[in-house]
């Protein structure tokens, strides 16, 4: 056995010993990637179509992050929120102008934005409605986080499991129509949570039409209408927010996953007079828009906002679509193909989707499930046309 074989093992044992069993990982050691690929400790390669969860989308060590970040850290890393830092302010400004929002707050994770979110909807209504105001719906299959509000804003029992007592201030909407929402509204309900695409509860692409619907309807009623981008957003759907593609403006949009290009970095944004709720105190984050994670946010910004890139991941993600159509066309095994952009879920008969997960690995594609029947695609968006033939080839293979 050579050396790093040794070293592999020994690692794997220490995992597997001092590491809470919360994940069920891949019998793989990743050690390096670049571009969409990755490299376990034997040297094996690996097409990435996971982008660690919807996270790397400029792929592994892009150069233009890789200098941001490189630079930041040679300068000043940490300083906390009680002093303005350049890279945050800078990072406001484009980010607002770029979700077409008036006012960002820093967090470090999807589940930390929704919180933000949460809080943020609860002060507006008690402020402008009356103290009883504080519920919020949220949908059949969503999922919104860990925290213990947003496991229970996440409208599936098996997050849930063993951590109750759950706050109270969530009720579940039970399908994507107006007749469901109707039925949930409380004379207690201050916002409707959504995801445009639900993401981990199987890529489920979210009707436009009922979304300009709830957008009517939160109008109406005074709701305020909150997307959850934190999967689907900074340009995975082919635009750089899916409420922009799907054509309906939301009260507050929370992003994470992709925002830091892969170090933590989450964002909450919303309209002027929500955003007054927050006053100064009324919320907080020790990490929030740290310099390091803001430069590389930035950097995200920069290659994905740059002329032809979104129009280039629109065109990668119809590519896509088209080859696993023709997949679709040859075997039994797919029983629906659901997505945009670059998310897609393809559905498997017999819950299968693990095991087509560990075919595509063993054959050197990496990819993800989204509930026991769903196979889950995300690649970087810097993908290439030949990488996507390259998959599709693979998986067809893992299907046969
Ligand atoms: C991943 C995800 C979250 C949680 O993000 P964390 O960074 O893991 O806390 C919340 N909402 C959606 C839609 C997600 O996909």
């Amino acid at each position: 056995m050579v050396k790093t074989d040794v070293q592999a093992e020994a690692l794997s044992a220490v995992d597997k010993r001092a590491v809470m069993h919360t994940y069920a990982r891949q019998p793989l050691q990743i050690v390096r990637g670049s571009g969409c690929n990755v490299y376990d400790e034997r040297g094996g390669s690996y097409l990435d179509f996971t982008s660690g969860i919807a996270v790397n989308a400029l792929g592994h060590c892009h150069p233009a992050l890789v200098a941001a970040v490189t630079d930041q850290v040679q300068t000043l890393w940490h300083m906390s929120n009680l002093y303005l830092t350049g890279p945050q302010a800078q990072l406001a400004g484009r980010l607002t102008e770029a979700c077409g929002m008036d006012r960002a707050f820093f967090c470090n994770s999807g589940a930390e934005a929704n919180e933000a979110a949460i809080k943020l909807a609860r002060r507006y209504a008690k402020t402008r409605y009356g103290a009883h105001k504080g519920e919020v719906l949220t949908f059949a299959n969503s999922f919104h986080g860990r925290t213990i509000a947003t496991v229970t804003a996440t409208a599936q029992p098996k997050y849930q499991e063993g951590f109750g007592p759950l706050p109270g201030g969530f009720r579940y909407v039970e399908s994507f129509s107006m007749a469901a929402v109707r039925e949930a509204v409380t004379p207690k309900t201050c916002a409707v949570m959504i995801e445009p695409i639900q993401g981990e509860g199987g890529v489920r692409p979210v009707p436009a039409a009922f979304l300009r619907e709830l957008r009517e309807y939160c109008d109406k009623t005074g709701l305020l209408l909150i997307f959850d981008e934190v999967q689907t957003g900074a340009g995975r759907t082919g635009a750089w927010l899916a409420a922009q593609r799907m054509g309906v403006a939301p009260d507050i949009v929370t992003l994470a996953k992709a925002l830091g290009g892969g170090l933590p970095m989450g964002a909450t944004l919303a309209r002027e007079d929500v955003a007054a709720a927050f006053t100064p105190g009324a919320h907080g984050s020790t990490f929030g828009g740290n310099p390091v994670a803001a430069r590389a946010a930035l950097a995200v910004l920069d290659v994905v906002l740059a002329p032809g890139f979104l129009d280039g991941v629109k065109r990668r993600g119809e590519q896509l679509q088209a080859a696993l159509c023709e997949v679709a066309m040859h075997t039994d095994r797919i029983q629906d193909i659901r997505g945009m952009g670059l998310m897609w879920g393809v559905e498997i008969s017999g819950a299968g989707a693990a095991e087509v997960v560990e075919k595509c690995r063993d054959l050197g594609l990496l990819v993800l499930t989204a509930g026991p029947s769903t196979l889950r695609l995300l690649p970087p968006l810097v993908v290439s046309a030949a990488e996507i033939e390259r998959a599709v080839a693979i998986l067809a293979e893992a299907l046969a």
